[in-house]
């Protein structure tokens, strides 16, 4: 169930209305667009009774919603969600590209430092690294944990870049949440539904990725766990998925950028370093990426990829990714996007972590 206030709603309407469905025992969702607020609803076992609400002044109509997901569909919000960061120029999902850059994981304070100068120059306005690896051996490099947020933090500070970063479990998102100004669930919890629930608790925003064998509903439905609990800031990114094709890591799924858009107002971002496995497939995948409508990219990029503890086949070189985000750069106002300039580190401002 939904309720679409007037345009003339007032706050005070739009609050009766939430406080009318609280005290039905349910929860309510209340999602301000472009155009009109809209209330969706959770908790309902049944059919909510509509007359309940639709007398209620400053309601337009109340709707039943059909599809299993609610709070991440485009009938409840027509216009794109766009996140925005405080204290930072980068937002996710509007005219401007979400571009995310840095490596697979981090590794040492001077690499780190190495790849995260390298993305800011070439315009990257986030740092994405792993401090927690999910592998799928148990006995390759799990990531540098708490050392490598503390690393981050320190990138920030000095470069302005957002940090992007992965949290594998409920313990690690609470460190994840202190440290990062995006939370990663990476696609192998994508159905961990306690994670999703926690990550629904969280103040940050999500990056979510799509599991490896997601269906579309499957993705949505992923996000909606994350909404219900409250947290409306998701971003959704598609990372490859598998099929018979080994020519590729996984098959990079651009169709799946207009099908979520067509359903979802929730932005989408392309994984073209993990969609592929492959550098030499990263920057032409990177490319159609932005040209089928992607909100954003990322990318891993190391600066030197063949001594990397991590996913080196597949990160680019600081050099070829200053020739992407060329490329992006003229790719992206065909689409009316565009690349914000690089960030000037001296001019950075944000304060950084909580920690
Ligand atoms: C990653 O981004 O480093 C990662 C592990 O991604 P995914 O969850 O998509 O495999
Ligand atoms: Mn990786």
């Amino acid at each position: 169930m939904l309720v679409v206030m007037q345009t003339s709603a007032t706050e005070a309407q739009i609050e009766a209305v939430c406080g009318r469905i609280a005290a039905l025992g349910l929860r309510p969702h209340p999602m301000p667009g472009a155009q009109r607020t809209a209330i969706g609803i959770t908790g309902n076992r049944s059919a909510v009774e509509p007359a309940a609400l639709e007398e209620m002044p400053g309601v337009a109509e109340v709707l039943v919603v059909t599809k299993p997901y609610k709070l991440v569909s485009r009938d409840l919000k027509p216009d794109t969600t766009v996140l925005r960061f405080p204290h930072a120029p980068a937002s996710i999902g509007g005219a401007a590209l979400a571009i995310m850059a840095g490596p697979c994981a981090i590794e040492s304070h001077e690499q780190a430092f190495a790849a995260a100068e390298a993305v800011r120059a070439a315009g990257a306005q986030f740092f994405r690294g792993g401090a927690f690896k999910p592998r799928t051996s148990p006995y390759s490099f799990q990531g540098m944990a708490e050392e490598a947020l503390k690393i981050m933090a320190e990138v920030r500070q000095r470069t302005g870049l957002l940090i992007v970063t992965e949290a594998v479990d409920e313990r690690s998102l609470e460190l994840v949440a202190d440290y990062a100004d995006l939370i990663q669930i990476g696609a192998r919890n994508m159905q961990n539904f306690s994670l999703l629930k926690r990550a629904g608790q969280a103040a940050k925003p999500v990056l979510l990725k799509r599991g490896l064998s997601a269906t579309l509903d499957e993705f949505l439905m992923a996000a909606e766990y994350v909404m219900s609990e409250g947290n409306y800031q998701v971003v959704l990114c598609e990372r490859g998925i598998r099929t018979f094709a080994d020519h590729t890591r996984n098959t990079l799924d651009l169709s799946i950028v207009p099908a979520v858009q067509r359903l979802s107002h929730l932005p989408i971002i392309v994984d073209p370093s993990h969609g592929t496995g492959k550098r030499n497939k990263v920057t032409p995948m990177a490319r159609a990426a932005v040209a089928c409508g992607a909100d954003g990219l990322i990318i891993e990029v190391h600066p030197r990829p063949e001594e990397a503890l991590s996913d080196g086949m597949q990160s680019l070189y600081p050099e070829q990714f200053a020739a992407l985000m060329q490329d992006v750069r003229r790719i992206a106002p065909i689409l009316g996007r565009e690349v914000p300039a690089p960030l000037v580190p001296a001019a950075a401002t944000h304060a950084g972590a909580t920690r």
